[in-house]
């Protein structure tokens, strides 16, 4: 967020540091509002609370890159079509309620943090709130606790309810035009500054050097990518398996854009997307990726 050459995003600290409770990130769609609210969670969630860029080193910071941070909460809609239900503001019984992962928002909010200064909950998509639970969350924004921080984004401002918009600093967050990554343009929305240009640039020589490699080659190659998507997590704020699950999705664009020919590389991929997202192992799904990679680029007509 506010790291060198960052220009994407805006500046969050005065915002996080200005002691209100409630923001409403609005933008249209492909703009970084999920990226800004994890920028603001990391900041309130830091143990120096005058920083204006999260220090990384602090037991909260580092709780948070480890992706287990007690205090921080991001809910998102679910089920088909995507919904906000009453469960993410108090508990309920029932099949949604079921399938609801996380701590109802009342409930989360009734304890102090156990770590960070602050307890964040992060809501996305509000808009897709349904009536009882916007009302219920109403309550919550007009009596937060002292400790509570509470982010919620839309990228459909006018349907969120209007009592919840008024009880919000509402903070515009524009998309941004990002620097070309050489050779994929699938990837012209990725990067929001330069450094992470270069980065998704090694990432596209090593999946290069993958497809023409041999097939011994193919654990190191697997490993150099773990490697690179590890460094993507810590970037972006991500846990390990979700940064895994972005590289793979860039991977996936790559073939389409470098090897339109080669189904099998693209089916490869997706399918180890999938598997990442099901919680099977990283290390076995990468290897099997990563051999079935190899050595495809001079079978492939040119
Ligand atoms: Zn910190």
């Amino acid at each position: 967020m506010s790291s060198p050459g960052s220009k994407s995003v805006f500046d969050a600290a005065p915002y996080v540091r200005s002691g209100a409770h409630a923001f409403l990130l609005f933008g249209t769609e492909g703009a970084p509002l999920k990226e800004t609210a994890a920028a603001m969670s990391a900041l309130w969630t830091c143990e120096d609370q005058a920083a204006t860029m999260p220090c990384d080193e602090c037991p909260p910071c580092r709780a948070r890159r480890a992706g287990g941070l007690v205090d921080a909460q991001v809910i998102e809609p679910m089920g088909n079509p995507p919904i906000l239900g009453m469960e993410i503001v108090n508990e309920v019984k029932g099949t949604r309620a079921d399938n609801f992962e996380g701590v109802p928002l009342r409930k989360f909010l009734r304890t102090r943090p156990m770590v960070a200064p602050k307890k964040i909950v992060s809501i996305h998509d509000i808009h897709r709130a349904n009536k009882s639970a916007a009302n219920a969350l109403l309550k919550t924004i007009e009596e937060p606790p002292d400790y509570s921080r509470l982010v919620l984004t839309t990228t459909s401002l006018s349907s969120v309810l209007a009592t919840i918009r008024s009880r919000c600093v509402c903070l515009a967050v524009e998309k941004v035009s990002s620097p070309a990554v050489a050779g994929v343009p699938e990837w012209g929305h990725i990067a929001r500054d330069e450094e992470e240009t270069e980065h998704l640039e090694l990432l596209d020589q090593l999946l290069e050097k993958s497809v023409s490699s041999e097939h011994g080659e193919c654990i190191r190659n697997g490993h150099l990518f773990r490697k690179w998507a590890d460094e993507w997590r810590e970037r972006r704020g991500l846990s390990a398996r979700q940064g895994i699950a972005d590289a793979l999705t860039f991977m996936a664009e790559w073939c389409l854009a470098k090897t339109p020919e080669s189904h099998d590389n693209l089916n490869a991929t997706l399918s180890a997307h999938r598997l990442i997202l099901g919680n099977v192992q990283e290390g076995l799904v990468l290897d099997v990726l990563f051999m079935q990679w190899a050595g495809t680029r001079q079978a492939l007509p040119r």
